[in-house]
């Protein structure tokens, strides 16, 4: 048990996503044909990953997505709503029954930032929930959201502000800050 080049989890993970490129899947399964280590690896990360892949694709989880997890679901049929804005910018949005995944693509010069966090407000700017450390690939111009589903589905009217920050040594730097003006579309309680 020594493997000299150990694949690490994230890349072991979007693997058993089925996100992986043509190219990088090949090395890895090349790779784990002949590593132990690595396929014990992967073996533990597969309950983990067959779990968050059911989740994500029912809608009801809030998390960073990638653009191949995008693809993918979008070649499956899903019916994705899905915002694109620029930083400082502001969308009306709304979500209907017909919807499966709700997208925000957030856009942002992420450039020589080592940590990016993307913060979740609500209209007063009070922060609501925090998602640290998000994965940022390198020369990515934008951030991929998914909200909720459940959550966005039962949401009255409202205003939900988010913001992406870089954080270093030197503390917090505002990348952008996005607002959406959330029309409810379908009847029934909810909200924060
Ligand atoms: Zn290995």
């Amino acid at each position: 048990m020594n493997c000299s080049e150990p694949f690490g989890a994230a890349v072991l993970g979007d693997y058993w996503l089925g996100v992986l490129g043509g190219g990088e899947e090949e090395v890895l399964e090349e790779h784990l044909f002949g590593c132990d280590e690595c396929g014990a690896r992967l073996r533990e990360m597969i309950a983990l990953a067959d779990g968050v892949r059911n989740l994500a694709k029912e809608g009801c989880l809030r998390m960073v997505v990638s653009e191949a997890f995008l693809r993918r679901v979008e070649e499956e049929g899903l019916r994705v709503r899905q915002y694109t804005l620029p930083a400082g910018g502001e969308a009306q949005c709304t979500v209907t029954a017909d919807d499966d995944l709700l997208i925000a693509r957030l856009a942002a010069d992420m450039s020589g930032a080592r940590r990016v966090d993307l913060s979740i407000r609500d209209g007063d700017g009070v922060e609501r929930l925090r998602l640290p450390d998000i994965p940022v690939r390198a020369g990515a111009s934008s951030v991929v959201y998914q909200e909720s589903m459940t959550f966005a589905k039962a949401a009255p009217d409202n205003e939900m502000i988010m913001r992406l920050m870089a954080l270093d040594e030197a503390g917090e730097r505002l990348l952008g800050e996005y607002v959406f003006h959330h029309t409810r579309s379908l009847p029934g309680p909810g909200g924060w």
